[in-house]
């Protein structure tokens, strides 16, 4: 039986980067996959398709509509959503191919097929049992596991998604025609990444969100702008809305729903999309027969350096607490490698940015307003538009603004929250001064290369003092 010192279940972004750190710090390290291709959600079928297809219809958009005010014009624009498709493939097949390249490289093996824990027959190590597709079994010793098996969209009752007419995320990715009517079930993040493709290409979208605001999580006052903002842009909400089914009808779906006074409501479109969360998935994993603890809401529970209640037992990413983003699966992913080595790993949660990738932007990084509010934080807010700013200008992009967030009594940079183009880029540097315990005099005092955004944020932190200069 080969014997490992970590096995990884699951190579997404939480899974494939602790596989290569670990195999970097020169533990003997083998990577369980159960899908064909690696990269788990994020690379198959999460954030790089989706961004592709932003990319593509945000560049349709602008150009049947931003071009004629810089002295354009252009004959006719039309869309080969065929060619569209392929792009996305391709850009999601060179980074699969790249994470194969790279377990090479680092020498790490690729177990292909579904790991389940059992209980380990020799002391200190556990066995992962993989099924491949064939129903062969191969059984490996590993002395720590990391779950990293990651999550799968949710649903809602009275829906049953077929990809075809009702489709989760990962339907919407592939849909082979443009919707007439697309009705989107929920108003986070994904739906509106997913909704703002297809209304750019030309579907009407139509948003039933339960809560009666949208983008859960996200700074009020800046969701609110994004609100405003796509509304103009056409997509249409209805707020405080909870979907109780649909029904396929030939060609249509009709979706009922109710709104807050009990009033029951119908609206029918030729597709209906849903996007009302996701749940960690560990089905299969065997983690009752070993003894692993899920949470409440079926989470693994882990302890501060990421070990289940079984000793050799880790999980990392969406498949345990926290926020359900790449970036911090990665981070766990390498803070737990650290730990395996012998090492410390950590990772700031304080300082984990979260980006909304429609047009504009949404992004933001530590405390919203609210969070501050509701705890009893004493802090100033620094606020700045993009209007004012001459990059902003020329670049077309006058709608949105900056937050930022510190400490009244020392300064210390506490929350940052961005709506405006490019703001997902713009973010990156009070994440580091958050990590650096940066205060927005620090932040302040640095100088931004002019004509830039980044200058929003630089006044956004002078603001924090009453010293922007050009508000
Ligand atoms: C449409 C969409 C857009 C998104 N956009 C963004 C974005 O822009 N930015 C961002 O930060 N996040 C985004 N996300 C979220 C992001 O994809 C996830 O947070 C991230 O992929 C989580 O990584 P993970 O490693 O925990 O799990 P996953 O990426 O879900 O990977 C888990 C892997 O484990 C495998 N697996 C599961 N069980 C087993 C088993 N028993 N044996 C073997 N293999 C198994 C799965 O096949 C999968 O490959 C998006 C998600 C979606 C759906």
């Amino acid at each position: 039986m080969q014997r490992y010192d970590v096995v990884v279940i699951g190579s997404g972004p939480g899974g494939y980067v602790c596989a290569i750190r670990c195999a970097q710090l020169g533990l003997k390290t083998a990577c369980v996959e159960k899908d064909k291709t690696l990269g788990g959600t994020c690379l198959n079928v999460g954030c790089i398709p989706s961004k592709a297809l932003l990319e593509s219809s945000e560049r349709y958009e602008a150009t049947r509509h931003s071009l004629a005010e810089h002295g354009i014009s252009v004959a006719a624009v039309s869309i080969d959503l065929g060619k569209m498709h392929e792009r996305r493939k391709k850009i999601v097949a060179q980074l699969t191919g790249g994470v194969d390249m790279l377990f090479k490289k680092n020498k790490i093996t690729r177990l292909s097929g579904l790991g389940r824990i059992a209980k380990g027959t020799t002391a200190g190590y556990h066995q992962v049992v993989v099924t491949r597709d064939d129903g062969s079994e191969e059984t490996v010793e590993a002395a720590s596991v990391v779950i990293a098996t990651g999550s799968v969209p949710s649903n809602l009752r009275g829906l049953t998604i077929d990809n075809d007419r009702i489709v989760d995320s990962t339907g919407a990715l592939e849909l082979a025609e443009v919707p007439k009517h697309l009705v989107l079930i929920g108003a986070g993040v994904i739906g509106l990444e997913l909704g703002s493709v297809w209304s750019r290409l030309g579907a009407k979208v139509t948003v039933l969100e339960y809560l009666d605001r949208i983008l859960p999580g996200v700074d009020g006052e800046v969701a609110t702008e994004a609100h405003k903002i796509l509304a103009k842009q056409g997509l249409e909400f209805i707020l405080g809305a909870r979907v109780e089914g649909a029904e396929v009808k030939g060609e249509d779906v009709v979706v009922k729903w109710r709104s807050k006074d009990d009033q029951t409501h119908e609206v029918t479109g030729d597709r209906v999309l849903v996007c009302v969360g996701r749940r960690p998935f560990s089905d299969g994993l065997g983690l009752d027969a070993v003894g692993v603890a899920l949470d409440n809401r079926g989470r693994v529970q882990i302890d501060g350096e990421y070990q289940t209640n079984v000793a050799g037992i880790f999980a990392i990413g969406d498949v345990t607490r926290g926020a359900m983003l790449a970036h911090k699966a990665e981070d766990e992913g390498m803070a737990v490698a650290e730990i395996l080595a012998g090492g410390h790993g950590h990772v700031n949660y304080d300082a984990i940015p979260s980006i909304v990738y429609t047009h504009p932007e949404v992004a933001g990084v530590g405390k919203t307003e609210e969070e501050l509010v509701q705890a009893g934080v004493p802090f100033v807010k620094g606020r700045f538009k993009y209007a004012p700013n001459g990059r902003a200008l020329a670049l077309g992009e006058p709608d949105g603004f900056v937050k930022m967030l510190a400490h009244k009594d020392t300064d210390r940079i506490l929350g940052c929250h961005i709506i405006g183009a490019h703001a997902g880029d713009l973010i990156a540097e009070v994440s580091v001064a958050i990590e650096f315990g940066a205060s927005s005099e620090d932040l302040a005092r640095s100088c931004h290369a002019h004509p830039t955004l980044s200058e929003i944020v630089r006044e956004a932190a002078l603001d924090c003092a009453r010293r922007a200069i050009h508000k």
